[in-house]
C-alpha cells in the first residue's frame, strides 16, 4: 500500500516509522527538516512523556478524555518510555514524572524518532495544499506536484507557533473533506491583564501561590509557580489555568500569595511580625511576605508609604493587608493569541473520528493524528504522550 504522511513532527515520524515495515510510505514536510517544533519543546529538553499510570495521564487530558482512552491503551507511557529507549535513546524522570533525554537534547529525540522512520521517503520543503479522493484514490497537491496514494494520514499539528511550520493547514483538509472543526483557542498560554502595575512586575516569579479563577460560574484552583510578563502572567499554573478558562467569557482572578495559612494564623504572623519590627519601614516590612516589586504594589494599594514605620501600620490596614495576601485581585483582560500558545485546544471533531484507528469516519482510509484533532492536555508531557498514542493507535490498525 502506498501511504502518505503530512506532517514530519513527533506523530507523523512515529506513525511513519511503524508503517514503512511493511508498507510504501511518503511523509511531507514543508520545513527543511524533521520536527522543527520537538525541537522547541521543554525548553529544549523535550518532555517526551510523564511516567504515570494510563489513569494519570487521563486525568490530565483537558479536552478529549474519553477520545484518548482506546489510544493509550494501546500506547501507554510506560511503552513510550520503553519505545524510546529500546531505540537506544536514554531517558530520565524528574519532578512531577516529567521524563527527558538524559542528554537534555530534544534534537535526540528528533534523531531518534529520525530514525526510527528511515524507510520513509522523506520530502522535505514540499508543503501538502491540497488533499482530494475520487475513483479509490487520494489525490494530493503539494506546491511540487501531485502524488496518488492509497492512504493518507493528516499529522500537521496545530496552529500555535506557527514558524514550526503548524500553521493549521490540517484544519483546511479536514473541512475540505466535510469535517467539523471545533473553534480553535489558544490553551497554554499566557494570559494578559489590565492592571497597570503588571509592567513593573515583569519577570518576578512566585513560588507555592494559589491561583484561583471564578470563570462563568465555575471555580478553578490551582497552587504552583507563576509569573509576571509585560502584559500579564505566565509560568506553569498561569499556562494550565489558561487551557480551562479558554472557552468562557466572564473572568475573575485571584491570587493567594499565603495559601499554607488560613486567615486566622496569617493574622496572627502580621501582628508577630509587626511586634518584633516595629522600627523598620513598611517597605522593609513588606519583605516578609512578598519580593520587593510586589510589596510596592501592596503599598500602593494600602495607599502606606514605604517610608512609613511598621509601628503605625494600624488594625484596618492590617486586615486589608490581610485580604491583599489571601484574595489579591488581577483584572482578566484576555488570553495571549493562539500562535503563542504551547498547544492549540479545539480541532478535528472527535465524534467524526474512530477513536481506536484515529480514521475518518466521513472518508473510509484518511486518518488524523495528534495536534490536529480536539485534544489538548495540561504540561508535563502528556501532549507529546497524545501525539504518539494516536500515532501508534493509527499506524498499529493500519499496517
Ligand atoms: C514551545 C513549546 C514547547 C512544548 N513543549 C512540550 C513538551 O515539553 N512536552 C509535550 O508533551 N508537549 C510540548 N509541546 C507540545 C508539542 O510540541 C505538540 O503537541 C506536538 O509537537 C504535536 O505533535 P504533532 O505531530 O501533532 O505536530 P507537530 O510536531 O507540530 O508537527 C506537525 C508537522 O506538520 C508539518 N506541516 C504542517 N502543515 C503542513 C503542510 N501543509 N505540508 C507539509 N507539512 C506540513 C509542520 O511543518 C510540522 O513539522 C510544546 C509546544 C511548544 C510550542
Amino acid at each position: 500500500m502506498k501511504i502518505a504522511i503530512i506532517g514530519a513532527g513527533a506523530s507523523g515520524l512515529l506513525a511513519g516509522g511503524i508503517l514503512s515495515q511493511k508498507h510504501e510510505v511518503v511523509i511531507f514536510d514543508k520545513n527543511e527538516k524533521c520536527g522543527k517544533k520537538l525541537y522547541i519543546t521543554g525548553k529544549g529538553r523535550c518532555n517526551l512523556t510523564n511516567n504515570c499510570s494510563k489513569e494519570e495521564f487521563l486525568n490530565n487530558v483537558v479536552s478529549g478524555e474519553k477520545f484518548m482512552f482506546s489510544s493509550i491503551n494501546q500506547f501507554p507511557p510506560q511503552e513510550i518510555i520503553n519505545f524510546f529507549e529500546n531505540l537506544g535513546l536514554k531517558l530520565k524522570t524528574e519532578r512531577g514524572g516529567r521524563v527527558f533525554p538524559q542528554s537534555d537534547k530534544s534534537s535526540d529525540v528528533i534523531k531518534c524518532l529520525e530514525k526510527f522512520a528511515s524507510k520513509c521517503k522523506i520530502c522535505l520543503n514540499e508543503k501538502v495544499k491540497s488533499v482530494s479522493f475520487d475513483k479509490n484514490i487520494f489525490n494530493l497537491k503539494t506546491d511540487k506536484k501531485e502524488y496518488e496514494f492509497d492512504r493518507v494520514i493528516v499529522a500537521t499539528g496545530g496552529k500555535s507557533y506557527p514558524l514550526t511550520g503548524s500553521s493549521g493547514d490540517g484544519y483546511s483538509f479536514a473541512k475540505e473533506i466535510g469535517h467539523k472543526i471545533i473553534e480553535l483557542k489558544p490553551a497554554l498560554v499566557p494570559i494578559e491583564l489590565e492592571d497597570d502595575f503588571v509592567k513593573n512586575l515583569q519577570g518576578i516569579s512566585l513560588k507555592n501561590v494559589t491561583l484561583k479563577a471564578v470563570a462563568d460560574g465555575k471555580k478553578y484552583s490551582l497552587f504552583g509557580e507563576m509569573l509576571f510578563t509585560d502584559k500579564g502572567i505566565s509560568g506553569p499554573i498561569a499556562l494550565s489555568l489558561s487551557s480551562f478558562i479558554n472557552r468562557t467569557h466572564k473572568v475573575e482572578l485571584i491570587i493567594d500569595f499565603k495559601p499554607a495559612l488560613d486567615e486566622e494564623k496569617l493574622m496572627a504572623r502580621i501582628i508577630r511580625d509587626i511586634d518584633e519590627n516595629k522600627n523598620k519601614t513598611m517597605q522593609s516590612f513588606m519583605k516578609l511576605y512578598l519580593p520587593r516589586a510586589v510589596g510596592n504594589v501592596f503599598l500602593d494599594k494600602l495607599c502606606i508609604s514605604p517610608e512609613q514605620k511598621v509601628n503605625n501600620f494600624t488594625v484596618k490596614k492590617r486586615e486589608e493587608f490581610l485580604k491583599l495576601l489571601k484574595h489579591f485581585p488581577l483584572k482578566f483582560k484576555s488570553l495571549y493569541p493562539i500562535e503563542s500558545g504551547i498547544i492549540t485546544s479545539g480541532g478535528v471533531d472527535l465524534k467524526e473520528i474512530n477513536p481506536k484507528t484515529m480514521e475518518s469516519k466521513l472518508q473510509k482510509g484518511l486518518y488524523f493524528i495528534g495536534e490536529v484533532l480536539d485534544v489538548d492536555c495540561l504540561t508535563g508531557g502528556y501532549n507529546l504522550t497524545t501525539a504518539f498514542a494516536t500515532a501508534f493507535a493509527c499506524a498499529h490498525n493500519l499496517i
